[in-house]
């Protein structure tokens, strides 16, 4: 539903630029009340992307969850607050 494309300095893993695009035609095929709830959740998951966060952590509590339910979950959880500040 959601892809980004990063580019990041081969030695230092910096990022250089990324962008973020959303497919709102499986967006809105997706059965959901809350559609702008929705896409938030999954902007959130691709922006998450651009701090090096992975897909699928074992916490289901997160984000980075792609089968999290997405109008509930649309910001960083805790799980992901500790991931980011553990990288960075
Ligand atoms: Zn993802």
């Amino acid at each position: 539903m959601g892809r980004n494309d990063i580019v990041a300095d081969g030695s230092t893993g910096y990022i250089i630029s990324f962008s973020i695009k959303l497919n709102i035609d499986r967006l809105a095929g997706a059965s959901c009340p809350d559609f702008s709830g929705y896409v938030q959740s999954v902007t959130a998951h691709e922006l998450g992307h651009v701090f090096w966060l992975a897909d699928n952590p074992p916490n289901t509590a997160s984000l980075m969850n792609q089968n999290r339910d997405k109008s509930v979950i649309k910001t960083p959880q805790a799980y992901d607050y500790a991931n980011v500040n553990a990288i960075y």
